[in-house]
């Protein structure tokens, strides 16, 4: 057996590394779960959430990952046989839909490519299609974190809005919120969903959905059997009714932390900092790739996500390979390839609590393994990356500020 020493890198696109700072603060004792501390602590969290969404909706939170706030969503807003349009962005856009199915939702599938974004024309004329109005709710995938694409959502709400369509518009913001700009309210979003382990450096283990005053109103005729996620229960005068239960008294403490980090940087500085590091690694990928053998995933420059890097390899190419020697070998973490991607391409995350000089640790490691493996690749991808980072600090807002 072999030793490993050093630290772990985490460049998985979720879970993403915890702050030092969030996981000592989870390190207090569980309380009754009628102290007052606590119940000040979980109503600042549900009032910071708004914040952080930008919206003066409710709040919920789930002892959960992601997966259940996507079921949360739909179980309390559609009724079974309602339908729903879902455009397809990748692997999420696909499961969220399976699961719309599993509820017996009846979903639309708008076919979509993995190489783009979603078409706001092509959404638009799918719900003009829809002549009798029957579709319930859109499905957005905010950034789809299997292609590395990151959805104009204004625009798609302006897309609905043309086509005069009355359908609740619910949005997945897991791999996206504390990365970039989100605008519930400004939007016309209804329904949002998100989870504490991505760009929110918490640990996995919550599911957040906020709704607007539109979902929490249709809500009150949807027939879904539910109770866990019912926000119903979870909107009842009694506190232990807010977690339908015991609270994750922990992650909650850990929640207040991540989200004192995130006011204490500024949701505006959290925005750039993503935006140099996820530059920085299109930069290394792009010198790489002129060997011909890897490419980036989202064609159009400006679609491509600030939180997570979609590689593409050629045939021939392993991708789980260099996944494995990555984690094995280097000890970082890296994502695979989702759905038909398996095996054809690798993830790096560039989200949540991180620097310069974590990115760079990942970039450097996957340049090693590229060398290891025999694989061809143009050198000077790290290079390229350092060069990015450090012209952004001429304009004075590099991560050499932060
Ligand atoms: C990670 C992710 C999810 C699912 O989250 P889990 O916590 O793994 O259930 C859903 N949607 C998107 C876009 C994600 O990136």
């Amino acid at each position: 057996m072999s030793v490993k020493r050093g630290r772990k890198f985490l460049n998985t696109p979720g879970p993403t590394h915890v702050p030092d700072r969030v996981m000592n603060a989870m390190h207090q004792p569980t309380l009754d779960l009628s102290d007052p501390y606590f119940l000040e602590t979980t109503k600042s969290c549900f009032q910071d959430t708004q914040k952080v969404l930008n919206t003066s909706g409710e709040v919920f939170l789930y002892t959960s990952n992601g997966h259940g706030a996507w079921e949360a969503a739909l179980a309390n807003v559609f009724s079974p046989g309602d339908k729903v349009l879902v455009p397809e962005t990748g692997n999420f856009s696909n499961a969220w839909s399976n699961m719309a199915k599993a509820l017996h939702l009846e979903v639309i599938n708008m076919p979509g490519n993995w190489r783009r974004a979603i078409d706001p024309a092509l959404l638009e004329k799918e719900l003009k299609k829809d002549k009798e109005q029957e579709i319930k709710g859109v499905l957005i995938i905010h950034t789809e974190t299997a292609t590395g694409i990151t959805n104009d959502l204004p625009l798609l709400r302006r897309a609905v809005d043309s086509a005069n369509h009355p359908a609740l518009f619910l949005v997945d913001t897991v791999a996206a919120a504390g990365t970039v700009d989100y605008q519930m309210d400004n939007w016309g979003i209804d329904v949002t969903v998100t989870a504490s382990q991505k760009g929110l450096m918490m640990p996995p283990g919550l599911g957040i959905v906020a709704a607007n005053a539109k979902a929490l109103s249709v809500h009150q005729h949807s027939t879904m059997p539910k109770l866990y996620w019912d926000w119903n229960t979870r909107l009842q005068a009694e506190d232990y009714r807010k977690f339908c239960g015991t609270a994750p008294q922990l992650m909650v403490f850990g929640m207040r932390e991540a989200l004192d980090m995130i006011f204490e940087e500024g949701l505006e500085n959290i925005y750039e900092r993503h935006r140099v590091l996820a530059g920085a690694t299109h930069a290394a990928v792009e010198v790489w790739s002129q060997a011909g053998t890897l490419s980036l995933n989202a064609i159009e420059p400006k679609e491509r996500s600030t939180a997570v890097t979609t590689i593409l390899t050629d045939e021939g190419v392993d991708a789980n390979m260099i996944r494995d020697v990555c984690r094995d070998e280097m000890m970082v973490g890296l994502g695979g390839g989702l759905g038909n991607l398996a095996g054809k391409a690798f993830r790096v995350g560039h989200m949540g609590d991180m620097n310069a000089p974590m990115l760079f640790a990942a970039l450097a490691s996957i340049e090693a393994t590229l060398r290891y493996l025999d694989i061809k690749f143009a050198p000077g991808g790290v290079t390229a990356a350092i060069e990015h980072v450090a012209q952004s600090k001429k304009v004075g807002k590099g991560p050499f500020s932060y």
